[in-house]
């Protein structure tokens, strides 16, 4: 799935031939990308309206109209955008909508699995309606350690679920969860309101930079192949954890481990990054307990989920 890196790329590339065009046409053929509302009446409202920015908030891209409304479009699994300028469209059965813009291009939606979004929002539900869903931008200039650490207090569910949620910050998926981890030498299944202060600082640091370095990495993407489609073949060895299970974590040389934590394959050096002293994998598949005796980390490798 798309995390902020790869909805970034995605913005990025459609901001320029976005801004400042009128949706002149719009054709929404799979009932649904606007369900529960019929796609005709979202095409018919959608028409006529001037677009003034593409912004992005998580893996949400926002399309703001010069009216106020909004369009918000999650590409779920296996969405993706694509610009035609000179307006010849290729067949192609995995389409789900054309726009067709003023100034003769088109911009396509395409959707294999069919999970994707399109939304209409009215001017004064826009920003409830994201800041209900999302939280921060780890990436935005303001973005403290002290944002994270509020979120993480008191939370006892494992630190890699807790940011899995996207109210604890926005944008954050299974890839960018695993490497943020990585880098701040926190082990996944660690409860989330017993990071130390200094653990929090880390992460914090580790998700901002496992992030530029996604957004880097499929700039380079785009560059290479044109199209942000997250087929790229040179992804996967770019990662520091995700995927790479049994080859050797670049740190230290021990073979990465996979578990499960919350029902998410997850990826972890089992040396870098230990489970603190008396937290133990419980009976409950991905959650994390203090035991009542102290008992060292070294439990987990037999309890592994
Ligand atoms: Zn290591």
């Amino acid at each position: 799935m798309p995390e902020l890196p790869e909805v970034e790329t995605v913005r990025r590339r459609l901001a320029p031939v976005l801004e400042g065009r009128t949706f002149e046409r719009v054709e929404i053929t799979d009932p649904r990308l606007t369900r529960p509302l019929d796609p005709v009446e979202v095409a018919r409202e959608l028409e006529g309206e001037r677009v003034q920015l593409v912004d992005r908030r998580g893996k949400y891209l926002v399309v703001r109209f010069a009216s106020g409304r909004a369009l918000l479009i999650h590409l779920r699994m296996t969405g993706s955008l694509l610009h035609v300028p000179d307006g010849e469209l290729e067949e192609d059965p995995h389409r789900r909508a054309v726009v067709k813009l003023d100034d003769g291009s088109d911009v396509a939606y395409r959707d294999v699995r069919r999970f994707g979004t399109w939304q209409l929002l009215e001017p004064s539900e826009v920003d409830t309606y994201i800041d209900t869903r999302v939280g921060r931008e780890p990436l935005d200039v303001g973005y403290r350690a002290t944002h994270l650490a509020e979120r993480l207090a008191h939370r006892r569910a494992p630190i890699k679920g807790v940011l899995l949620d996207q109210r604890t910050l926005a944008g954050v998926g299974n890839i960018y969860a695993d490497e943020a981890l990585w880098r701040a030498r926190v082990h996944p299944l660690t409860p989330a309101g017993e990071l130390t202060s200094d653990e929090v600082k880390a992460l914090h640091r580790g998700v901002r930079e496992s992030l530029r370095a996604g957004v880097r990495r499929q700039g380079s993407t785009l560059r290479d192949y044109r199209l942000p489609d997250g087929s790229s073949g040179n992804a996967q060895e770019r990662f520091k954890v995700y995927g790479r299970a049994g080859l050797p974590c670049e740190r230290c040389g021990t073979p990465i481990d996979k578990i499960r934590v919350a029902g998410r394959g997850t990826w972890y050096c089992p040396t870098c990054q230990r489970l603190p002293l008396g937290v133990v994998v419980g009976a409950r598949p991905g959650y994390a307990a203090r035991s009542s005796s102290s008992r060292p980390s070294r439990s987990r490798r037999q309890s592994s989920v």
